[in-house]
């Protein structure tokens, strides 16, 4: 998962991306970084961290231009490298051009050999420098057609964000798996904004226009927006942005996401009721559920576990030790709340079933007398090709798991999913969704399973 921000057209567009990335950080705290264009002379500053670590005023000033891109990462194809860090920047016959990519091309490997074998080079090892590739060599007359002869040949998910001299190009594969939202900022003639989620928005004080279609790709220019949409697939947006990835405060598809969150809450305590004192969230993945868990239970809701607002998300550090770390720093219970109490705890989902076993035993031993997982979405039990991190079938204790088999690994009491129609009509029975994660159902089929392509470069 990456977040993606563009701006064309202002003349803070470097310090506005920054606020763009700020806002979502949520989507990738591996590194960062922000590319402007200065009349078609791109300018960068990319590195491994946070945003806030990335970036100061000094750094801010040193961007020019009018035109902006940003990128966070959290490495899914490629390594988490600092040559994997995006924008991706490369000079072609057609001038400088940067890309931010979200989501996960699944036959970049295939794409990538073709061009070896043809003598091209890579700098990285990151799915996205295929489209960069492609680019330099494709023989449209237009931008535009050059664009879409490059997109027409990657299967997966892409919500891409590229600078191409003066000019962005937002676009989104033809099932728009990942999200991408166009904005105006109000009060700047002919000022456009991208970005994965409106949260970033909201913090720069632009304006939603409607989310960029699946399949479309959109130039942003002088000229103003021209779109050309190919030809049309299923639509097969991420649920599992609903579920966890997106910010609760944020609007995906036209869909409140904590309005979806709070159903999925309610569906729960309709489905899978329990007998208990009191309901708390994980935070904050669990909080807006749980809300909605405690309403339509008529239990007290309390804030049980509190969570160190300093420490990134725990599950998104690639390497296991960090995580399992990573609970007992990030949260810490309430003994008051919880001594003595049936609980019932909330969540979005287990994957692994590390942290939640770590969850309950703290939750047990601030005083509390039984302990109930809830989950606000059905079981995980196949892995996300396109753009989640989700460890291998073996890992994914539901796969090979019963509810109550998870109960007793995680030690709590009880454990209870929301059901595939509970998620379907919290997200209001639409069917134009991805639901791989829970059902196997892949909408693009990859030949084999990625392969991490073993690295014959080390930075250090
Ligand atoms: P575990 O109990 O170790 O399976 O971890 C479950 C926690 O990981 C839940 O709190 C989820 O909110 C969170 N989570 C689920 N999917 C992801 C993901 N793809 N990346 C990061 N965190 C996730």
């Amino acid at each position: 998962m990456c977040g993606v921000f563009g701006i064309f057209n202002h003349p803070e567009a470097a310090n506005l991306t920054y606020l763009g990335l700020h806002a979502l950080q949520h989507r990738g705290q591996e590194s960062g970084g922000v590319v402007t264009s200065d009349e078609g002379t791109l300018h960068a500053v990319r590195k491994m961290g946070l945003v806030s670590d990335i970036f100061n005023r000094r750094k801010l000033e040193r961007l020019p231009g009018r035109v902006a891109i940003g990128h966070v990462r959290y490495t899914t194809a490629g390594g988490s490298l600092p040559k994997n860090v995006q924008p991706l920047t490369a000079e072609s016959r057609h001038g400088a051009v940067a890309i931010a990519h979200n989501g996960n091309i699944v036959n970049a490997e295939s794409i990538r050999d073709r061009l070896e074998d043809k003598g091209a080079i890579f700098t990285s090892n990151s799915d996205t420098e295929v489209v960069l590739q492609l680019l330099a060599r494709s023989r449209g007359m237009t931008l535009l057609d050059r664009v879409a002869e490059v997109l027409g040949e990657l299967r997966g998910a892409y919500s891409i964000v590229m600078v191409l001299g003066d000019r962005i190009i937002a676009a989104r594969d033809p099932h728009g798996f990942r999200p991408l939202i166009l904005g105006r900022m109000p009060g700047y003639d002919d000022c456009y904004v991208v970005a994965s989620e409106t949260c970033a928005f909201d913090l720069i004080g632009a304006e939603r226009i409607r989310d960029i279609a699946p399949g479309e790709i959109l130039e942003i220019s002088a000229r103003g927006l021209k779109e050309t949409t190919r030809s049309p697939e299923p639509r097969r947006a991420c649920v599992f942005e609903h579920v966890y990835f997106a910010r609760p405060d944020s609007v995906l598809d036209g869909t409140s996401v904590y309005e979806v969150r709070f159903k999925m809450g309610e569906l729960l305590a309709d489905e899978k009721p329990c007998d208990a004192d009191v309901v708390i969230p994980v935070p904050d993945s669990g909080v807006v559920a749980s809300m909605g868990y405690a309403r339509k239970s008529s239990l007290p809701f309390e804030m049980g576990l509190i969570r160190n607002h300093y420490v990134g998300r725990t599950f998104i550090e690639p390497k296991d030790s960090i995580r399992h770390f990573g609970v007992k720093l990030k949260l810490n219970p309430v003994p008051r709340l919880l001594k003595g109490k049936r609980v019932v705890v909330v969540d979005d989902s287990i994957v692994r079933g590390t942290t939640s076993r770590k969850i309950v035993k703290m939750i047990r031993s601030a005083g509390a007398r039984e302990v109930h997982v809830r989950i606000s979405s059905p079981p995980v039990t196949w892995p996300c090709y396109y753009g989640i991190d989700t460890p291998t079938r073996k890992e994914l204790i539901a796969s090979s798991h019963t509810p109550d088999e998870i109960a007793r690994y995680i030690t709590a009491d009880s454990v209870e999913y929301l059901s595939p129609e509970g998620l379907m009509a919290s997200v209001g029975g639409d069917s134009g969704y991805c639901t791989a994660c829970f059902t196997g159902e892949y909408p693009v089929q990859i030949a084999t399973p990625p392969s991490r392509r073993q690295l014959r470069l080390v930075e250090v």
